[in-house]
């Protein structure tokens, strides 16, 4: 199996199944119980709490374990404590996860401001700075768009908003960011700040949301009064040390791993260009997304007949749909053929691909398909 779809998951590494193991067969005891196996569990975990924190250098922030991004996402939301009239900023490259959420806000008064993005995926900060108003409450921006790429100038994005209003809330989502590129919270100015594991190597249902100190957090969850009260429920424990294990990995080795995936995202350029096949690309900046529309073709009738060869992709617009259901790419001006010609795949720096042969699969399954 040739497995292309790193941006929806990743595979967890020996090491984080080793450390995981760990915490599920032997220090497996609850976090907050008083005996001592488990206040030492309770000491790896804190220990992991701030590692991360380090790891982004955010010196002004906390960090609060949730079950995933998208419940970090949800929890920024319920704490901006939105009300009927106020204004709300989010960019029309979002994952539903904050572009979901801002809807229901929508609908119950808040009024929601979705930005524009440039051709090349990235916001266009031109219209985001014409729509920031001493009104908005709360900005949601991601750093690195799942679906192309693209990275946003997250620091340029904050300094125009609190500029505007010093008091606004900025989250950045940073799900396909943290472990591949650069990041740091204290620079970027954020108030919160977006992380997953399972995109880096690490388990699913574990995830973190770094917030400003001085914030008031909303929990979604009551009961136990785990997490200082803002998130109710036994730790994950294992999933913790895991995410924490995966993100020591990933921070080791992001230079090396960033420079070996751009390698690989380029061949595949070059040899998608040698193959004669039509296409394009769809956005630039992250090496371990690659945004590809495929003229003449459907993206979901393409991934398919690579499935059956055993190349595993992603498509944003779905076979049955006259319309595109692509937002990201609509909203980046493509066109409704390369919107339904969309194949998004995506890298990891740890396996080997052979790149040639894989392209010719492509190029071989594409020209069967148009015949
Ligand atoms: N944000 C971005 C940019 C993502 O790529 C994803 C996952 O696809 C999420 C949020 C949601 O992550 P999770 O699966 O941890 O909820």
């Amino acid at each position: 199996m040739i497995y292309l779809d790193n941006a929806a998951t990743t595979q967890c590494l020996d090491g984080v199944v080793d450390v995981m193991n760990n915490y599920l067969k032997h220090d497996y005891f609850n976090a907050s119980s008083v005996y001592a196996p488990a206040v030492k569990v309770r000491r790896d975990v804190e220990n992991a709490r701030n590692e991360l924190l380090d790891m982004v250098f955010a010196s002004n922030h906390k960090l609060l374990f949730v079950s995933c991004a998208t419940e970090a996402n949800n929890t920024i939301f319920e704490s901006a404590t939105l009300r009927s009239g106020d204004k709300i900023i989010v960019s029309a490259g979002e994952h539903p996860s904050v572009f979901e959420c801002a809807k229901q806000f929508q609908n119950n008064g808040v009024e929601v401001c979705v930005v524009d993005l440039l051709p090349s995926g990235e916001i266009d900060e031109e219209d985001f700075a014409r729509k920031m108003d001493r009104r908005v409450k709360l900005v949601s921006v991601m750093m690195v768009s799942n679906e192309t790429g693209a990275v946003n100038n997250i620091k340029r994005i904050c300094k125009i908003a609190k500029k505007v209003n010093p008091r606004v809330l900025v989250a950045t989502d940073g799900v396909q960011a943290f472990g591949k590129i650069d990041v740091c919270v204290d620079d970027l100015g954020v108030d919160f700040f977006v992380m997953s594991a399972h995109k880096i190597h690490g388990p699913k249902g574990i995830g973190a949301l770094v917030y400003r100190k001085d914030i008031h957090i909303s929990p979604l969850l009551w009961g136990g009064g785990q997490e200082n009260g803002l998130r109710s429920g036994t730790e994950n424990v294992a999933g913790i040390m895991g995410f924490f294990e995966a993100a020591k990995l990933s921070m080791k080795n992001q230079k090396s791993n960033f420079e070996k995936v751009q390698k690989i995202r380029d061949e595949f350029i070059d040899e998608f260009q040698n193959s004669g096949v039509k296409f394009s690309v769809n956005g630039n900046g992250s090496p371990f997304i690659l945004s590809l529309s495929f003229d003449g073709i459907r993206g979901e009738v393409l991934l398919h007949a690579l499935e059956e060869h055993e190349i595993l992709v992603s498509t944003g617009s779905a076979c049955s749909s006259k319309h595109s259901d692509n937002r990201i790419l609509s909203a980046m001006g493509k066109s409704q053929a390369e919107v339904l010609g969309n194949v998004r795949i995506s890298f990891n720096a740890h396996d080997a691909y052979d790149v040639k042969n894989i392209v010719k699969i492509f190029a071989s399954t594409i020209e069967k398909l148009k015949g």
